[in-house]
């Protein structure tokens, strides 16, 4: 019951939050992007467009593939969610706007977000060949076995 409670609050608070940046952002909070945001609180943070376009017609069978995708589209560019592109035929999406990497199960496919410590990136000037640049958003994809399938 306590757990049940618990993944309710958190549901709750996802919710609010990509209500509360919806509007900063002026985005109407129109049904179809309520849908969507039900969806982003309620489940896994990397959902594939596809994924997401299917449990929102479960509850929502009017909702096009297309109107899914655009306001998913519309979300990045407002800066709710960004894209997750792990190589993979599909775009994903992650709702976990804090500076993380991933970890992704080799077996199981799972996706889990991880935050490293004290990294420094720093290029290796006699192998790349960028002068002058400066990086500001690695993505570090960490390739694995996860505790359940190990
Ligand atoms: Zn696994
Ligand atoms: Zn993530």
């Amino acid at each position: 019951m306590k757990v049940k409670y618990k993944i309710m609050r958190e549901k709750a608070i996802k919710l609010e939050k990509l209500m509360k940046k919806s509007k900063e952002k002026g985005l109407k909070l129109t049904p179809q992007r309520m849908v969507i945001f039900n969806i982003l609180s309620e489940h896994d943070r990397h959902m594939t467009a596809d994924e997401i376009y299917q449990r929102a017609r479960a509850e929502y069978p009017m909702l096009s593939p297309a109107t899914v995708y655009r306001n998913m589209e519309q979300l990045v560019e407002a800066g709710l969610l960004t894209h997750l592109d792990l190589g993979g035929p599909s775009m994903r999406y992650d709702t976990n706007l804090d500076e993380h990497h991933h970890f992704v199960c080799e077996k199981c496919g799972k996706i889990t977000d991880v935050y490293l410590k004290d990294i420094h990136y720093e290029l290796d000037p006699e192998k790349s060949n960028l002068p002058g640049v400066r990086i500001d958003s690695p993505q570090l994809y960490l390739h694995g076995v996860c505790g359940e399938c190990g």
